[in-house]
């Protein structure tokens, strides 16, 4: 394949073909969390459950109360009273004037239509007075009306959330089909990094690239399974690239991707039978970013430039959707919107630019200061990336732009 420098676009086109889902596995409850369910999740009951009353107070007939007022209050008699979790079956049918006190989610009684809030009444004795008629229905949940028998209440695809682990839950499912989770590895490159201060010898920076990666992962539930560094030297590198290829399904490579001469990533990788699938993306930052996978396509490598901005720019814009496809996820990349720049901004045409960004409490972007691909410390005050196309050049404020929303 050559060289091409291609579109974002065709290069998010070209990652998402070359993924292939991978097969589904039960996950206990407890660990589903973020994963990515395999199957449609089909109601076995109704929910709720049951009639039941959405407020603390007083079950009763909602037509002995259509003449209450203020000047004409009515009396009803309270003859008992029903707790969350008590049955109500085969209790006689609530008579005229009677009442029976109800807490929230407790089964309506037979014959009751209607709950008034244990606020509105006065109470003497084992009576209560209400100064206003109470609608049929009012402050009552009914069975059924959230989800039916035989509904889905969700489609495989999605990403499981804390409210997503709850309805399955409350359908009393101890266990659910999610994709099963790539093995990812980590590879950062560099004679220049160390991990120590030790070794901090002049011309040596920290090794940040792996951190940052390994946070990403760790957020979407993927913690690596190979996580190693390499000098710029070519023997070395392409023993550890092949140790990575082993033992991971998509290995992510930090740095050597560039037309340096210590810039060996691409061709060992395509010793290692690793097949180009695109180098190099009209995109700032990240331009040589470099993707290719196996021939039978089962193991993927991300290139990713190893200037640290850089490398989550490409995490989050090529290997998260990449990661959320294997798990079958329908909707593989970050959360986007429009939304109004909060003042000017001017690029030169030609590259589509990442830029860090804020989403603010008045519903604009602010791109931050210090965009350079080398400057994390705005990234970690960064709450988008705002994705601005290779064409525009001069954006006024107000203009809308396209926002990636970050996985905090
Ligand atoms: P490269 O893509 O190898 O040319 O690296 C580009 C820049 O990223 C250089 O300034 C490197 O020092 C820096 N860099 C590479 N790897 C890392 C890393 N693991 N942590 C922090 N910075 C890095
Ligand atoms: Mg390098």
């Amino acid at each position: 394949m050559g060289s091409d420098v291609i579109s974002v676009t065709e290069a998010k086109r070209l990652i998402l073909a070359a993924v292939k889902p991978l097969p589904a596995v039960s996950c206990d409850l407890a660990d589903a969390c973020g994963r990515v369910l395999a199957a449609d999740v089909v109601s076995p009951f109704p929910l709720p459950l049951h009639d039941n009353s959405a407020m603390d107070g007083y079950a009763l007939r909602s037509a002995d109360t259509e003449q209450a007022s203020d000047n004409n209050p009515l009396s009803l008699t309270v003859i008992g009273v029903i707790a969350a979790g008590e049955s109500t079956h085969g209790l006689p049918p609530l008579l005229p004037t009677q009442a029976v006190q109800i807490f929230t989610g407790a089964m309506v009684p037979p014959g009751a239509n209607a709950v008034i809030r244990q606020e509105d009444v006065t109470i003497h004795e084992d009576q209560i007075v209400l100064t206003r008629p109470v609608r049929p229905k009012e402050s009552l949940r009914f069975k059924g009306e959230e989800v039916g028998e035989g509904d889905t209440v969700l489609t495989a695809g999605e990403v499981l959330s804390p409210a997503g682990i709850g309805v399955l839950a409350s359908l009393g499912l101890k266990s659910v089909q999610v994709a099963t989770r790539p093995r990812v590895g980590i590879l950062v490159t560099g004679s220049e990094i160390v991990t120590d201060f030790i070794h901090l010898q002049p011309g040596k920076i920290f090794d940040s690239n792996s951190h940052v990666l390994t946070a990403a992962l760790q957020r979407m539930g993927l913690p690596p399974v190979f996580r190693k560094s390499c000098v710029d030297d070519r023997e070395t590198l392409r023993q550890t690239i092949g140790d990575g290829l082993a033992k991971c399904d998509v290995l992510l490579v930090t740095g050597g991707v560039s037309v340096g001469k210590f810039d060996h990533v691409n061709e060992v990788s395509a010793e290692l039978g690793i097949e180009e699938i695109f180098w190099k993306v009209r995109q700032k930052p990240g331009k040589p970013l470099f993707f290719g996978s196996t021939k039978d396509g089962q193991k993927l490598l991300f290139g990713l430039p190893g200037n640290p901005a850089s490398v989550l720019v490409c995490f989050y814009q090529y290997v998260y959707p990449a990661l959320m496809k294997a798990m079958g996820a329908t909707e593989p990349f970050l959360a986007s919107a429009h939304v109004g720049l909060h003042k000017d901004f001017a690029k030169p045409p030609g590259l589509t630019h990442f830029l860090k960004a804020r989403l603010t409490a008045g519903g604009t972007v602010e791109i931050l200061e210090r965009q350079g691909s080398h400057m994390m410390s705005s990234f970690a005050r960064a709450n988008c990336l705002a994705a601005i196309d290779e064409a525009v050049t001069d954006l006024r404020k107000g203009d809308m732009v396209e926002i990636h929303l970050l996985p905090l």
